[in-house]
């Protein structure tokens, strides 16, 4: 755990500021529930807080409260850059180095004359001002609540923070069944329901908001999933026609990879996913026990996160991807055999 500069914090944060909180590129629900969380709470506090995310995120977290006031970086550019310049301070939420946000946002970025605020549950974060890390966590809205108990301000939780905090902590463990859910989180999941978050409506507006084409899209996912089960990996691929075909929509294809980890005896997953917008594949890691996707993700694909669920790119095609990676396993077979005892 990293508690850096954090009295200096409070400190500055004595007097009322324009605060600007930034979550990754492509947010999940981890990012934008703890932004809008953070914005709200700051907000209560008697500061000017506006999210600005790099870009858009999927239709079943609009309903969070506070989505409407924020700013998507690429296509609401002016109102951003203006937020980000008016700011004494930024907030990063959810992620662990300025790339995450992407080239142009990060660009930005780089020029920024004030100080950062990191608050992130990511492996290997970037040194910033004032910095709360902690990748024992399981969500970086976890953090956010301790952050607020830090400050004795438990009391100002309300049902939109609650209800932000409780949507992020659940998309980030799986539903409460990730290792990194611990007793402390059921906890503060029970002040958080206390606290106004209705548990049932939060679970259906996520996870059963699908569109007819979203499951037909899974459908084809399924069917192209591979075994490798020398290597106890099963893989996934879809297609820029394939996503064309059931009308993809940002977010469609979330937790999908999960599919192809939920195969008894399967400790590694992946999923490749053609993106001839932006000329690569878009790949999500996922493992079972000791087996780290971070640094094979690390190591072979651009990318991180942690040690059971990460993220990569790659910049040749989507055969030329799935041939590099299946050649990989090879000499990770011992490491894969051992991972977890079923
Ligand atoms: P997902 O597969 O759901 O997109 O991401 C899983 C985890 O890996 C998340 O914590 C996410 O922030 C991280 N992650 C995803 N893609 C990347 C990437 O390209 N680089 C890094 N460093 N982390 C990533
Ligand atoms: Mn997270």
């Amino acid at each position: 755990m990293i508690l850096k500069g954090f009295e200096d914090l409070k400190r500055f944060l004595e007097k009322p500021k324009n605060i600007v909180i930034i979550g990754h590129r492509n947010p999940d629900g981890d990012a934008v529930g703890s932004t809008l969380a953070l914005k709200h709470y700051l907000d209560k506090k008697g500061h000017g807080a506006t999210v600005v995310m790099p870009n858009e995120y999927p239709d079943f977290l609009h309903w969070l409260p506070g989505s409407e006031t924020v700013y998507r970086f690429d296509w609401q550019n002016k109102q951003s850059q203006k937020a980000i310049s008016n700011s004494d301070i930024i907030f990063l939420l959810d992620f662990n180095t300025l790339h995450r946000v992407g080239y142009d946002m990060q660009n930005t970025l780089e020029k920024y004359p004030n100080d950062f605020a990191m608050i992130d549950h990511h492996q290997q974060p970037d040194d910033v001002t004032y910095m709360y890390s902690d990748t024992e966590i399981c969500s970086t809205c976890q953090m956010v609540y301790q952050f607020i108990e830090m400050n004795n301000d438990l009391d100002l939780i309300d049902a939109a923070i609650a209800t932000c905090l409780y949507t992020g902590i659940m998309t980030d463990t799986g539903s409460f069944r990730f290792r990194s859910t611990t007793s402390k989180t059921h906890r503060i999941i029970a002040d958080l329901i206390d606290k106004g978050a209705e548990n049932d409506r939060i679970h259906n507006n996520v996870y059963d908001a699908n569109s007819y084409n979203r499951l037909l899209l899974l459908g084809k996912a399924l069917s192209n999933l591979q075994i490798l089960p020398t290597y106890k990996t099963a893989y996934i691929t879809l297609t820029d026609e394939e996503k064309k075909r059931f009308d993809f929509q940002k977010g469609d294809t979330e937790g999908i990879v999960n599919y192809a980890l939920s195969l008894k005896g399967i400790v590694f997953a992946a999923i490749f996913i053609e993106d001839s917008e932006q000329n690569l594949v878009k790949i999500s890691f996922r493992s079972k026990g000791k087996f780290s996707v971070n640094q094979f993700a690390r190591n072979h694909f651009e990318g991180g996160g942690h040690d059971n669920a990460a993220g990569g790119k790659s910049n040749v095609s989507l055969a030329e991807t799935v041939t590099k990676f299946s050649g990989l396993l090879g000499q990770y077979q011992s490491e894969l055999e051992n991972s977890y005892e079923i």
